[in-house]
């Protein structure tokens, strides 16, 4: 950890490096406030990167009638796509309609969603017949098969546009350190003054300095406001979600499903992405909160199940390529025992020792949310009045023409960079799996410009090859560890012990 971290008095400390908190760095360090970020893991390790992957109004708020969050979630996603051209982008999706009432009145509902967008509409829904629909997604189950409503919403890469906000935020000045833990409070005259963190690969400790602190641990935010104030109350509820992928050929082409309401009132999405099949999600209160949670098995069997109704071909377990669970961190005001309705809307608290906490929300709205919460900790510290420049700020790899860059579309204009490593030398255009296209190259650049530290960084969120392919990302984890070695001055003894590490977290992905 640089030894000038403890001499600076920060204007404002993160605590959390998922969405909500590099969120907020960005909108912090853009209006010139001296910011620092901590994450006690890698950057996205907690439910970050395992969203859907969808930067959406949210068809299911609709249903709710919660009209403002639909419309406030539609704002920020024209945002988004402006902003970061290269990793959001437009998806078409298909309600397939097995009852006579359903093409109506979803239609209706989805037209809604179009004119709520106004002209930041993506596209205009449409209805198809049954032939259309059959044409669009091959493979959709036709008995009783009416026809189908096409609509469109936003889709993106989380850990890629969260990689982007992190470098983002440091291009205005702020630091944002992954593998370091916030362990307490400074406080004076019971007025907090800064936090102790702990940089985790070496054990040292170190005091900071903050005139403000955010706590953005999303599910972990209680733990956080209990060592601010032990009488502090519960806020936080828990629900997992579970992804399962699947090869492409469950649903070739490039159109996603999205089934409103099943037989047991639930949201399902079948989404092609990375060139695979992603099949979810479920919502199952919990009240543990492990950084990697594990699938239940009514959850596995509930999305085989569910996909098996929607799909000519029935995927069974052995066809799971990858399985990934992400707990909402949910901000509860009463005491609903049904997680799915508990609202997605964000909660700011500031204590009575001047913790900020903001809880909440979801990966679409984290603009919004970030640009809130710096308001609120401005204000509340009386930092020079600044507004918040977000809404037009282009992230990092902005480039409207990123689709040119073909594989490498999605680190925007970082694509020439690695380029230009690729072409340094025969061995790092050398594919780290035979049946993917990452490329040695890819990895040096990650280690070198995005903060990789280890197997897990390098294979779950700089790449996604654990998401897509837990089987292969262990196959190619010796390779990768001699690259880590190599490139970070490591010993033979680390890199064993860093693949047998990454083979316990990848037997998570594994069914
Ligand atoms: C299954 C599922 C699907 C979803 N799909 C979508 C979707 O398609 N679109 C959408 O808009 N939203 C979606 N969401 C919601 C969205 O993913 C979350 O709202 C968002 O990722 C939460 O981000 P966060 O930063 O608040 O929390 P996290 O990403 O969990 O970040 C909190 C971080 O704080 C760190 N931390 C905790 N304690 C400490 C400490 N003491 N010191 C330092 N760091 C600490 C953790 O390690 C963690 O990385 C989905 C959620 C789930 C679960």
């Amino acid at each position: 950890m640089n030894k000038d971290i403890e001499n600076i008095n920060w204007d404002v400390l993160i605590i959390g490096g998922g969405a909500t908190g590099i969120g907020a760095a960005i909108d912090s360090a853009s209006r010139g406030y001296k910011t620092l970020l901590v994450e006690q893991s890698d950057f996205g390790k907690g439910t970050s990167s395992k969203s859907t992957k969808l930067i959406h109004g949210g068809v299911r708020y609709l249903q709710q009638g919660n009209i403002g969050l639909v419309m406030e979630s539609l704002k920020e996603r024209a945002i988004l796509k402006k902003n970061a051209p290269h990793i959001v982008h437009d998806l078409e999706f298909i309600v397939p309609n097995y009852d006579w009432w359903e093409g109506p009145f979803y239609g209706i509902g989805l037209k809604l969603y179009d004119l709520l967008a106004r002209k930041e509409s993506f596209g205009d829904s449409i209805f198809l017949s049954k032939e259309e629909t059959i044409a669009y997604l091959p493979t959709i189950e036709q008995n009783n098969l009416q026809g189908g409503i096409l609509y469109h919403d936003g889709q993106f890469d989380d850990t890629r546009l969260l990689i982007s906000m992190m470098r983002t935020a440091e291009n205005h000045g702020g630091i944002l350190l992954n593998y370091t833990k916030f362990n307490g409070f400074l406080k004076k005259e019971n007025k907090i003054i800064g936090g102790v963190i702990e940089d985790i690969e070496t054990g040292t400790t170190t005091e900071i300095k903050a005139k403000v602190i955010i706590n953005a641990t999303g599910v972990y935010a209680d733990e956080i406001r209990k060592k601010d104030d032990q009488q502090s109350s519960t806020i936080m509820k828990g629900s997992q979600g579970v992804h399962i992928v699947l090869d492409k050929e469950f649903l070739p082409g490039n159109k996603a499903i999205m089934i409103p309401q099943t037989k047991d009132g639930r949201v399902l999405f079948a989404v092609p992405w990375h060139g695979k099949l992603l099949i979810g999600t479920t919502d199952t209160p919990i009240t543990k909160h492990p950084l990697d949670p594990l699938p239940q098995e009514e959850e596995i069997q509930f999305l085989l199940s569910h996909a098996a109704i929607y799909l000519t071909k029935n995927p069974t377990k052995k066809d799971i390529k990858s399985i990934f669970t992400g707990i909402r961190p949910l901000a509860s005001s009463g005491n609903p025992n049904n997680t799915s309705e508990i609202s997605r809307e964000h909660r700011i608290e500031i204590s009575n020792s001047g913790l900020v906490s903001i809880m909440g929300g979801k990966w679409t709205t984290y603009r919004k949310m970030a640009k809130d919460v710096i308001n609120a900790a401005s204000t509340l510290v009386s930092l020079p009045r600044v507004k918040s420049p977000t809404a037009t700020l282009k992230l990092h790899g902005y480039d409207k023409n990123a689709s040119l860059h073909e594989d490498l579309s999605i680190y925007g204009s970082d694509a020439s960079s690695i380029k230009k490593i690729i072409s340094e030398k025969t061995s790092h255009k050398n594919r780290i799996h035979p049946n993917y296209t990452i490329t040695v190259g890819q990895l040096l650049f990650s280690i070198r410009y995005e903060k990789a530290k280890t197997i897990e960084d390098l294979l779950a969120r700089r790449t996604r090859l654990l998401f897509l392919d837990a089987k292969a990302s262990i196959e190619a984890a010796p390779t990768i560890a001699k690259l880590l070695a190599t490139e970070l001055s490591k010993s033979v003894e680390w890199s064993d012990e860093e693949i047998k590490r990454f083979q316990a977290t990848a037997k998570t992905y594994c069914i």
